[in-house]
């Protein structure tokens, strides 16, 4: 998905470059430079004391055969050591945990930023709730990342001498990459049966509408399945690692015991020394065992990485800034041979060449069949998407050369209450406004109050009254409001379209009569051009609209 910079990609469309990503892995944690280092020192401080414990064991049964204030002695200095070193592990796992708050906090904000200003064609393509997982778990990974990279560093210049012989002892490596792969595959298999939960989750209402809770239980149930056999695998792959692990480390415990328990009896090793020897090879064997886990964090942190960085460099192909901003503007509009089809569908040109003009304070009215391509034509003007060829001019200016944050400034104006209420009033929403116990503070959707469709409207149109825009672009409902609810909606448009260029997706008779002109838009072209009356002598694909009342979308169920 990510192709246009030219990177590689994999068959999960992800970005085949390791390096980069480890590096900027580590570029991310460089602001937090003074908190890893003060973790790093009190991990030296931790990994010291774990070194000399063990000798100081062996020290205690040795002093233990030779007399009681020895053995105090030695036991008070091993207990310092015991408490010197659980300080210094306090210190380094908050001060790794910090850092790794503070980063991944950090990468959130930024990470957002760059995904809500992408074009919207970006969103065509990329679900959204694969990107809220890239904001939740892909940064949560980086975060472990930030910690367990860097302890896995010391641990290994640390232990490097120790470790060394059980490397080319254990090579884990062989089994070590077969449970890596599994536990990857695992997680992808998990993602589709999340995805697969949104989708069906996020458009509950429709899946009722049709009744189709088994098709999305069994379509559900598929994926689980999926990662279950995965999991299955990834288990057992798991478990004899970790035994072979475990059966490689006792056995070499027990290999010691035996040579220094011969030594011991031999009389040429102390009971002390060989305690002492059996404590650091088992430590030996438990690094190993942690190393071998950690390096699946640390290679989970750098997929993540390469995922999250892919979207931070990502340049939206709407340009979101560098462009023209004009003191005014003013509402006309032109299409020249506008030619656009859907990044996300390549296959099927939707605008196939479209020409019309808008004047200044002019209604003109977009009809025509479902599909036809209204609505392409509106969002072209309103700049989610650019033409593939042609030209869009707004107000005499090629609208690629405008700046898009300031054509959009609107949506971030400050208004005063009195303004509220005022475009309130005007949009007919002021009564029912005033009836919620919050009034013009109540919260409304998901969380909140429930508004009806009327009202929803209702306050659409009191949203771009507010904006008072020199063009308005309105889509007309298609689904049915009860009559007072109409009546007073169709009130508030009339008032919001007064006074300003409006180009309306028009579905109403009364709309289209009023319009100073009819575009007929059908399969991507203009069919036919006029006013209501002339059309209607045309006796073409205006008049059999007209005929059917113009509710041809309205009929279907639901655009789905
Ligand atoms: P209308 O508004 O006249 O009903 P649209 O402009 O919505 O028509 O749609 C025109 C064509 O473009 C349809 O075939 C539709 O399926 C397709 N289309 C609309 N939106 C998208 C999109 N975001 N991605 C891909 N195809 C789209």
């Amino acid at each position: 998905q990510f192709n246009e910079r030219g990177q590689e990609l994999d068959k999960d469309g992800r970005a085949v470059h390791k390096k980069p990503g480890l590096l900027k892995l580590f570029s991310l944690a460089r602001e937090e430079a003074p908190l890893l280092a003060g973790g790093l020192t009190a991990m030296l401080l931790s990994s010291g004391a774990q070194i000399v414990a063990p000798l100081f064991f062996g020290k205690v049964v040795d002093a233990a055969l030779r007399s009681m204030s020895d053995l105090n002695q030695t036991v008070l200095i091993l207990l310092g050591i015991y408490i010197g070193g659980a300080l210094a592990t306090m210190v380094r796992a908050w001060l790794f945990v910090l850092a790794g708050q503070r980063m991944v906090a950090r990468l959130r904000r930024k990470l957002f930023g760059a995904v809500v200003s992408q074009e919207i064609a970006f969103f065509d393509t990329n679900r959204t709730g694969e990107l809220c997982n890239r904001l939740a778990s892909d940064t949560q990974v980086l975060q472990n990342a930030v910690t367990v990279n860097i302890s896995m560093l010391s641990r290994y210049v640390l232990q490097i001498i120790g470790s060394l012989a059980f490397m080319f002892a254990l090579n884990p490596s062989l089994t070590g990459k077969y449970v890596q792969k599994k536990r990857k595959e695992f997680q992808d298999r998990l993602a589709d049966a999340g995805t697969q939960a949104e989708e069906a989750l996020s458009s509950i209402r429709t899946v009722r509408m049709f009744s189709g809770e088994e098709k999305v239980k069994e379509l559900y149930g598929i994926e689980v399945d999926r990662s279950y056999k995965v999991g299955k695998k990834l288990a057992l792959a798991q478990g004899t690692f970790d035994g072979a692990i475990g059966t490689l480390a006792y056995g070499a415990v027990s290999l010691v015991l035996w040579y220094g328990g011969k030594l011991v009896n031999e009389g040429t090793l102390s009971a002390g020394v060989l305690t002492s020897f059996l404590l650091y090879t088992l430590q030996v064997a438990i690094a190993f065992g942690l190393i071998s886990s950690l390096y699946g964090d640390f290679m989970q942190a750098v997929g993540a990485s390469i995922r999250i960085f892919s979207l931070l460099e990502r340049m939206p192909e709407v340009a979101n800034d560098n462009g023209q901003i004009l003191p005014s503007l003013s509402g006309d509009v032109e299409f020249k041979s506008v030619r656009f089809t859907y990044p996300s569908r390549p296959d099927s040109e939707v605008l196939k060449g479209i020409s019309f003009t808008v004047e200044p304070g002019e209604m003109v009215a977009l009809v025509g069949p479902s599909g036809g391509g209204k609505s392409t034509i509106v969002s072209l003007i309103e700049r989610f998407y650019d033409p593939d060829s042609g030209i869009i001019y707004l107000g005499g200016h090629d609208l690629k050369s405008l700046d898009p944050q300031w054509e959009n400034i609107a949506y971030g104006c400050v208004a005063t209450d009195e303004e509220v209420e005022e475009a309130a009033r005007q949009a007919n929403a002021h009564d029912f406004v005033s009836q919620f116990k919050d009034g013009y503070d109540t919260l409304v959707g998901e969380r909140g109050v429930r508004l009806s469709g009327g009202q929803k409207q209702r306050v659409a149109i009191a949203r771009a009254l507010i904006m008072n825009p020199v063009l308005l672009l309105l889509d007309e409902a298609t689904s049915a409001l009860d009559a007072e609810s109409e009546h007073l909606v169709q009130e508030a448009i009339d008032r919001a379209m007064k006074h300003r260029t409006v180009i309306v997706i028009a579905h109403r008779l009364s709309t289209v009569r009023n319009a100073s002109k009819v575009v007929v838009i059908d399969k991507g072209v203009i069919a036919e051009m006029g006013t209501h009356d002339e059309l209607l002598k045309q006796n073409g694909v205006y008049k059999r609209l007209v005929l059917r009342q113009l509710t041809a979308g309205s009929v279907e169920p639901t655009a789905l």
